[in-house]
């Protein structure tokens, strides 16, 4: 069914059927925007990855070809399968390069006001049948599709770091989200080879609503001088099992993203149990935003990488 086509009445199309997902594009080429476009090209699925900085794409599309090579290395991944992966994928500046999307998923950095001026620059370019999703990992999903003109095309679809990896994809309709939008991201979560999970949209849903107060306590057990950087590590790997610890994974998510998160927490929730730890708030504004920038509570320039602390 074509869902660009108006009926004569001029009211909007009745769909029952959830759109065909064939062509994709991602707003935002860092971590999470090379892993969902690693991802769907190998699944078949043409992409455009549009991002502000070209040397955000160049840089995107080296690493997404890298973690590639190494699923062949690992005989995950045929090289024939390599070569036809990356040829699907192209990159852009200009929002009007998704002009054909069927799905479009924006992974700018997680800053309310950067992803609002984002759709609001990306709408007028899509095609009205378009389906618009978020990787945000914390804000209002409900709030993020009243600022499109689609909100009953608007979902969350939250992926893991490292997307190729990582099986979970979270799935957050908004209040106004329709149900084949729901059935539509549901099926391309499966057609990625990833199990979805729907959270509703609360502040920082399922995942980070657990996982990232943890690691904010980490950072207060730094911050009061309970253990060292490589103590608090240890003790959560060796005694709780965890394969990375609560630092470690910090300056992997990036303490830029965590720290947003915690932010939309303690607004979101009206909670002093969520107040960001002032020590993560002095690595942001220093710019230590964690591997991404080559320090956050490890120096990453040295091998293997140093406690800070
Ligand atoms: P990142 O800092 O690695 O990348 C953000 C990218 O967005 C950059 O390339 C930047 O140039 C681009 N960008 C910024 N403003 C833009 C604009 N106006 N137009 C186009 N591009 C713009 O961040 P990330 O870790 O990839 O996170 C992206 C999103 O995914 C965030 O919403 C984050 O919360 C979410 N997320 C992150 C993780 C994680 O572990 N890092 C996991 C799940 C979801």
């Amino acid at each position: 069914m074509n869902r660009d086509v108006k009926p004569a009445s001029g009211m909007a199309p009745t769909v029952t059927e959830p759109p065909d997902i064939r062509t994709v594009g991602i707003i935002g080429a860092g971590q999470m925007g090379n892993g969902i476009a690693h991802v769907c090209a190998l699944a078949g699925l043409p992409v455009t990855i549009v991002d502000i900085k070209p040397e955000a794409l160049t840089r995107a599309m080296t690493i997404m070809a890298r973690n590639i090579d190494r699923q062949v290395n690992r005989s995950i991944v045929s090289s024939d399968q390599r070569d036809e992966a990356l040829a699907r994928v192209s990159t852009s500046t200009d929002y009007s390069a998704l002009n054909g999307a069927d799905f479009v998923i924006e992974a700018t950095t997680e800053k309310e006001d950067i992803k609002r001026l984002v759709f609001k620059a990306l709408i007028p370019n899509l095609k009205p049948s378009c389906i618009v999703a978020s990787n945000t990992s914390s804000i209002s999903i409900t709030r993020l599709g009243a600022a499109t003109d689609r909100p009953e095309r608007f979902i969350g679809m939250h992926f893991m770091n490292p997307v190729p990896v990582m099986k979970l994809v979270e799935i957050i309709r908004g209040i106004a989200t329709d149900e084949p939008t729901f059935q539509a991201v549901k099926n391309l979560a499966q057609k990625l080879g990833k199990v979805g999970a729907v959270s509703e949209d609360f502040p920082a849903f399922i995942v980070n609503r657990i996982l990232v107060p943890m690691i904010n306590e980490a950072v207060y057990a730094l911050y009061e001088g309970v253990g060292s950087v490589s103590a608090i590590d240890t003790s959560m790997k060796l005694g709780a099992n965890h394969p990375m610890g609560p630092l470690e994974l910090a300056d992997f998510i990036g303490l830029d993203t965590c720290l947003s998160i915690m932010q939309v927490l303690y607004e979101g929730l009206s909670d002093s149990k969520y107040r960001p730890c002032p020590l993560l708030v002095k690595y942001v504004e220093a710019g230590w935003h964690g591997r991404k920038t080559g320090r956050g509570f490890y120096d990453y320039t040295q091998t293997p990488p140093r406690p800070t602390r």
